[in-house]
């Protein structure tokens, strides 16, 4: 496996790839099963697999964990290379930002990039958008993989290729959980051991929202959200927001249509800010499903 550390060790690596497909995963890496789910889903794509590993400071707002965020270069390079992975981009910050704090042109999908996580995280967005968009311009991928655990910028990055005509495919993969349903993150291992016993509530919380919504046709989504705001606040969290939400434009669902939605949310525990989001589909309701029985 190579590894590639600046842009001339890149472009030498793909000047002879010009007309093979490459198939694109972009991570911060500290590796776990959910990244190399997204590897292996690459690799269905394309023989040529590019792994990127690049904590994106433009993406971590002031008193975020930029500074503390778990670096395992050398141990998610022996991950994918036991994946077969043929390269790995792991640029050191200078390479991507050689201005520094002066970096001057950003992508930003303002709408999408203001709402949910939008709101705590200002520029969070700006910052994962631009990152991305600068990385498809230096690999050149025919796919990207991206995780619907980050459901909000899995949207947001679709909307940037959409509107920007990126020639690009986005492939979104599934959320790997842990047994207990917490979502894999590496931001998981922030947790105590007290806090790792309560955050599988989270997930908790969105199966007993899809339950009501599904098994028992509620429809009253402030009556859901408030529901689910208290079942988090009794565990310990301190939530941030959970809302049902339209799939696509991430602004408060209309429950009575007969229309897939997503509850997506996000909450703390201590310091550690858990995001995690199900997808539910009404029509399989029992009650006002539409269809004849
Ligand atoms: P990160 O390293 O956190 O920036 O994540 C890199 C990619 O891995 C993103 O597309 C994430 O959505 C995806 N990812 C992270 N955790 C999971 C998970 N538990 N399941 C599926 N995809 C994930």
């Amino acid at each position: 496996m190579k590894l590639l550390s600046s842009l001339p060790e890149l472009n030498a690596y793909l000047t002879p790839l010009t007309d093979q497909p490459i198939a694109f995963v972009p991570t911060m890496g500290n590796l776990h099963a959910g990244h190399l789910a997204l590897v292996t889903i690459a690799q269905r794509y394309a023989a040529q697999v590019i792994v990127s590993i690049f904590v994106n400071p433009l993406q971590f707002g002031a008193g975020e964990d930029y500074g503390c965020y778990p670096r395992t270069l050398k141990e998610d390079c022996r991950q994918l290379a036991d994946l077969g992975v043929p390269a790995v981009f792991a640029p050191a910050v200078a390479e991507l930002y050689p201005n520094g704090e002066a970096h001057s042109t950003f992508i930003t999908v303002p709408q999408l990039s203001e709402l949910l996580c939008g709101r705590n995280r200002p520029g969070h967005f700006q910052g994962v958008t631009t990152i991305v968009a600068k990385l498809f311009n230096l690999i050149r991928p025919t796919y990207a993989v991206f995780g619907r655990k980050d459901y909000q910028q899995l949207t947001i990055i679709k909307q940037m290729v959409t509107d920007l005509y990126l020639p690009v495919t986005i492939i979104d993969a599934p959320i790997v959980r842990e047994a207990d349903g917490l979502a894999l993150s590496s931001r998981n291992q922030y947790l105590t051991v007290e806090q790792r016993l309560i955050a599988p509530v989270l997930q908790q919380t969105l199966q007993a929202m899809a339950e009501r919504l599904q098994q028992r046709g509620e429809r009253d989504r402030a009556h859901l959200e408030q529901f689910a705001q208290q079942q988090l606040q009794a565990a310990g969290f301190v939530v941030d927001y959970v809302m049902i939400c339209d799939p696509k434009t991430l602004t408060a669902a209309d429950l009575t249509l007969q229309q897939p939605v997503i509850i997506l949310a996000a909450a703390k525990l201590g310091q550690t800010r858990l995001i995690d989001n199900l997808e539910v589909q009404l029509a399989n309701s029992v009650f006002g499903s539409g269809l004849e029985t």
